[in-house]
């Protein structure tokens, strides 16, 4: 255990009292891109792990419109009135671009941002989907120290953010218009079959249409593997705009946790996630490792060069450069 100096010290204990300032402080601090911030928060961090796990972690994801924010304010609302604090963080890989798509500004979820039992934090602005999925990873860490009992995290229905957000959660859960149904946009990018449980949202609008989309959903859903012989995907049909369908959808994550949680899939999701980072870090480590190794940095431009003009074979240009690597 590394020694923490009296700042951090103060940190740590504020985050396990569950004040929100230094829960905010501790964000920050892992959000930062200062070298010797990285090490505090890692210090942090290591200082708080013991004090981690203890929360439901939701990935909540579906294109833009599909009303996640409405639903995670009727949800989040929910939850607080059975007693439960929740945090809400977003991965969205466009926000270094664009300032912060989602959760960016807090009137999207008016009632759960000024309530005390809620935290809200938009997504980190990071490069590369890699720095914002490491980076919510470790939030959430912080958050389950300061004693939430619910983690959502929401990510928009583009790119790979979907996968890393699976990657960080025990139930991934994907929501859809009544219309969807139809085109089945999400089978054919393959997140249906990341999902754990898939909501119909919108239901409100036109019932009689969101009862077929159950049913292609479902149809749909038995041509794909199941990903756990002990779970069957629902499909559920809510309106989170009229609060209809809520206390239905936190009973079936209620019922997948208790039932993976026998079977023992709850740990060894958890478990195999926990790999899989490490992995990815030192994979991330490696890469960049190399690319600022001096010897690669004075061959990798010609190398390239031989490999796109055909003067050499992209296996020889690989050879040579892990050799410089090694050397
Ligand atoms: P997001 O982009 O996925 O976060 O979607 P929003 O939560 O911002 O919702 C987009 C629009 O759909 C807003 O105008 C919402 O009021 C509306 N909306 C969300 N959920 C429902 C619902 O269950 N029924 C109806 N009729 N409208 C909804």
């Amino acid at each position: 255990m590394t020694m923490l100096d009296a700042n951090d010290r103060a940190l740590v204990d504020g985050v396990l009292a569950r004040q929100l300032r230094p829960l905010a402080k501790a964000i920050t601090l892992i959000e930062s891109q200062r070298e010797d911030h990285k090490l505090r928060a890692q210090r942090v961090l290591e200082a708080l792990l013991p004090h981690t796990g203890g929360a439901m972690r939701v990935g909540i994801s579906g294109v833009p419109g599909v009303g996640k924010s409405t639903f995670i304010e009727a949800l989040g609302l929910y939850l607080i009135e059975q007693g439960l604090r929740v945090a809400v963080l977003a991965v969205d890989p466009s926000s270094s671009l664009t300032g912060g798509s989602i959760l960016g500004d807090k009137t999207r979820m008016e009632g759960l941002s000024q309530n005390p039992a809620a935290f809200i934090r938009p997504s980190p602005s990071a490069c590369s989907l890699g720095g914002v999925a490491e980076k919510t990873r470790e939030t959430m860490l912080v958050c389950e120290a300061a004693g939430f009992d619910v983690l959502i995290v929401e990510t928009v229905g583009v790119g790979q953010s979907e996968t890393a957000v699976a990657g960080m959660t025990d139930l991934f859960c994907l929501l859809q218009l009544p219309n969807a149904g139809d085109d089945l946009q999400a089978i054919k990018k393959g997140i249906m079959e990341m999902a754990d449980l898939i909501v119909i949202n919108k239901a409100d609008l036109d019932p009689a249409a969101a009862m077929r989309a159950k049913a292609q959903i479902r149809t749909a859903l038995h041509m794909l593997r199941p990903a756990s012989p002990n779970w069957t995907v629902p499909v559920l049909t809510l309106s989170a705009l009229k609060k209809d369908g809520i206390a239905e959808f936190w009973q079936a994550v209620s019922d997948y946790r208790r039932a993976l949680t026998a079977s023992g899939e709850f740990a060894a999701r958890r478990r195999h996630q926990a790999l899989a980072w490490m992995w990815e870090l030192i994979d991330a480590g490696l890469r960049s490792r190399f690319r600022n190794h001096p010897q690669v940095k004075h061959d990798l431009p010609g190398l390239a060069r031989a490999v796109e003009e055909g003067a050499t074979t992209p296996t020889l240009a690989a050879l040579r450069l892990l050799g410089d690597f090694q050397a």
